[in-house]
């Protein structure tokens, strides 16, 4: 007989006893992952609703004491169904538990208060008002209520928080107020959506002909009947992308469908959401990391009712319970915060197709630099291309200019700014337009090593160096950015007791504190991480700078996503190199990317801009195709190096991590995984096996760790791989207990 692990409530914290049920031979066709059944439930065997996620092989109790399910509930296809489902495949294509994929799917449902507004409204003729004021108004015991009279006068309704925190009325006050007559306390239930103040008011906008062209082709696309090809919305930054998502999502919503937008979290910003607003008013959902649960779960409620018809989000709104889904817009598909870095690895990209087949529903990617897969698909006639080669409205795309980091040495230039940057920010200082600079810092950090021996100053826990941090009042800390692990700054060195240590590298503090000194007279914000650590501490920085309140803006990547700066006439990326020469067969697309993204933040007004790219590798090609934001050239390199060593797109790639605090069972594991893979090697060269190696950080937080990289052909030899590995970590107890297993089943780059 075949068995289904059944749950009775979909909520997180049922997840984890699911009950086990037999299925009748006669349903054994019917019953998929999500399929809701009914179940003889409980000592009196009453029949309850469940729904099915998994299939076990065995059971650990006796077959004669399994109860069956009783039947296959074929009302419509519900939203649990669907989701459940969504989660059986991502638990299958990448790995992890049936549960980690439920949670992921799943919204998390918390019991939160409703949370009640309170209006203070005025109750009284204003002209009887001012008589009473005349009257009480120079009592002593009165001056709260005359107060809180005074102030509704001029705004006959104010929000009860304000009333209590700005005019210090209490409780007693208003009650006894109210029982007066002079005002009344309106009860409103208000839905926490963090967005609703931005309402305002609509902007017509008409497509030029590009646009139009390219959103036709896409709607004529979204009207076929059943399945739909991915579209790929290839266009430069600022060619108006938004604008069709925004049209296109119109249509999507007088057929009476929903849609779903990603957008990478860190570019989730007022000005995007502003827009959507401004279109479709309080139908619109937003979903962020810094929203509470109970937010959140607000959200997804509003969409399973109805009342929203879009949701905005990163990654996670990609499991908005929709219905009646129509549209899933991504847009920088290209971004690496679509991958999922926790237990299951899923890609959003992937998951949005899936998803989408299964609704009917279309997926529009879209992005100025699209990913090499997307690209790739493209060509192989997967996808759909769509293009938009020019900006709309009337601005320029930016004058790129590169410039040999070598040549300025050797001309005796030893600052980190070119003289042509400086005298480009000393003009755009006078000008009062505004400039940002870029450190392309990925992989890449200020540390401190020993000028004796050149070790550098490494974390106990993990294998890598500690970086350099600063606090506000200039006290120099050493922090793991694997870890969290902190220390102080050691006088001598740790490993041959020389007082000669110091800092090296250039880290985003290191570059303020230069432009400080080279420019006394601007005024600088700067955006990394250490900035940005509060509840919408990013969004401040963006919206001050934004609002003219800085010269200059500096920054790690986050700063060059999707934001609109129309007095950004200069953007200056001082080391285009650091992450192009990382252990990571996606380097040159990262950089790629970043740089083109980055020279599309200058000249987004009606003034033009300038980006100056500071390098030393001006013949590099991912260097020259930004500088000539030139993506088709780009591809072609690239793609013909990913072909030649079998890397993804062309070939499919499997990560397999394994880990642990014993080392020499992870060796050993490690070891034994790799012979179990041997037997798909053999000569066929569509299969290949690299490793066990060494992780790129070998040790984190005590934990060892090896890696295995497969590359095949095709998806199902990496199936096989995994399965072949979780044999062997399930043959000896030690590797159960002590050893884990991980799957990636597209990796990003090195692990
Ligand atoms: P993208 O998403 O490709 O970066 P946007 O849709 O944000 O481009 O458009 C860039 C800017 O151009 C925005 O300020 C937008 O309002 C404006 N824009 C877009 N399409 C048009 C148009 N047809 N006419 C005038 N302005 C437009
Ligand atoms: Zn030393
Ligand atoms: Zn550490």
């Amino acid at each position: 007989m075949k068995y289904a692990s059944i749950i009775v409530d979909i909520s997180h914290e049922k997840l984890d006893k699911p009950f086990t049920y037999g299925i009748p031979g006669a349903l054994e066709n019917q019953v998929t992952a999500g399929t809701a059944v009914e179940i003889p439930f409980g000592k009196g065997n009453r029949l309850i609703t469940g729904y099915v996620i998994d299939f076990p092989e065995k059971i650990d109790f006796p077959e004669d004491r399994i109860k069956l399910i009783a039947s296959v509930l074929d009302k419509n296809v519900t939203m649990e169904s669907e989701l459940i489902s969504l989660a059986f495949w991502i638990r299958k294509n990448y790995g992890g538990t049936i549960n980690q994929a439920l949670k992921t799917v799943l919204p998390v449902k918390t019991k939160i208060q409703e949370k009640l507004q309170i209006t203070v409204c005025l109750n009284q003729p204003k002209e009887e008002v001012k008589k009473l004021l005349c009257q009480i108004g120079t009592k002593r015991n009165m001056l709260a209520r005359v107060r809180l009279l005074k102030a509704l006068l001029e705004e006959p309704k104010l929000s009860k928080e304000y009333v209590r925190g700005q005019l210090h009325i209490s409780d007693s006050t208003l009650n006894k107020m109210e029982e007066l007559g002079l005002i009344v306390l309106e009860k409103s239930r208000v839905w926490r959506n963090p967005a609703m103040a931005m309402l305002g008011s609509k902007k017509e906008i008409h497509l030029n002909e590009v646009q139009r062209k390219v959103f036709l082709e896409l709607l004529l696309e979204y009207q076929k009947e059943g399945p739909k090809k991915p579209q790929l919305l290839f266009g430069v930054t600022g060619s108006g992308k938004t604008e069709i998502y925004l049209k296109l999502i119109e249509e999507v919503m007088n057929q009476g469908k929903q849609a779903i937008v990603l957008i990478p979290e860190i570019a989730l910003t007022y000005q995007i959401l502003s827009r959507f607003y401004e279109r479709f008013g309080d139908q619109v959902g937003v979903i962020h990391s810094k929203m509470s649960v109970g937010e959140r779960y607000d959200q997804m409620l509003r969409a399973e009712k109805g009342d929203l018809k879009v949701m905005v989000g990163p990654r996670s709104a990609l499991f908005t319970p929709f219905t009646n889904l129509g549209l899933i817009v991504i847009d920088e598909e290209h971004d690496q915060a679509y991958k999922s870095e926790g237990v299951p690895k899923y890609h959003a990209r992937e998951t949005a197709i899936y998803r989408a087949n299964k609704q009917d529903a279309m997926v529009v990617l879209g992005s100025a630099t699209p990913s090499l897969n997307s690209f790739y698909q493209c060509q192989k006639g997967n996808y759909k291309l769509h293009q938009l080669p020019v900006r709309a409205g009337n601005a320029q795309p930016a004058k790129v200019e590169l410039v040999d980091l070598r040549k300025e040495l050797r001309e005796g230039n030893r600052s980190m700014f070119s003289k042509r940057l400086k005298d480009l920010i000393l003009d755009r200082l006078e000008k009062k337009e505004q400039v940002i600079l870029f450190l392309n810092r990925r992989g890449y950090s200020r540390f401190v090593s020993c000028r004796n021996c050149g070790e550098a100053v490494m974390c106990p826990h993990c294998s890598v160096a500690m970086t350099l941090h600063r606090n506000p009042f200039g006290k120099e800390r050493l922090v793991c950015h694997y870890c969290g692990h902190e220390m102080d700054l050691p006088k001598e060195c740790p490993n041959c007791a020389s007082p000669f240590i110091g800092g090296f590298g250039t880290g985003t503090q290191q570059v303020e504190d230069m432009v400080k000194k080279q420019f006394p007279m601007a005024k600088v914000l700067r955006m990394d991480l250490d900035t940005t650590k509060g509840k919408e501490g990013a969004i401040k920085i963006l919206e001050a700078f934004a609002g003219g309140e800085a010269d200059i803006l500096i920054g790690t990547q986050m700063i060059v996503k999707g934001h609109d700066f129309p007095n950004v006439t200069l953007v200056g990326i001082l080391a285009a190199d650091l992450s192009l020469f990382a252990p990571d067969f996606m380097a040159s697309e990262k950089t790629f990317d970043l740089l083109t993204q980055a020279c599309g933040r200058a000249g987004r007004g009606r003034k033009p801009g300038i980006a100056v790219i500071q390098t030393y590798n001006p013949e590099h090609y991912a260097i020259v195709t930004s500088k000539n934001q030139d993506y088709k050239s780009f591809y072609k390199e690239e793609i013909a190096y990913r072909k030649i060593l079998k890397y993804p797109p062309v070939f499919q790639m499997l990560s397999i991590l394994i880990s642990g605090k014993k080392e020499e069972l992870v060796n050993q594991m490690a070891i034994e995984v790799g012979k179990s893979l041997q037997v798909l090697e053999g000569d066929y060269l569509g299969y290949q096996k690299i490793g066990p190696v060494d992780a790129r950080v070998a040790k984190i937080n005590d934990v060892y760790r090896k890696v295995i990289y497969i590359k095949a052909e095709n998806h199902e030899n990496l199936l096989k791989s995994r399965d072949l590995a979780e044999g062997v970590a399930v043959e000896k107890e030690e590797y159960r207990k002590y050893v884990s297993l991980q799957f990636d089943f597209s990796p990003m780059g090195g692990q």
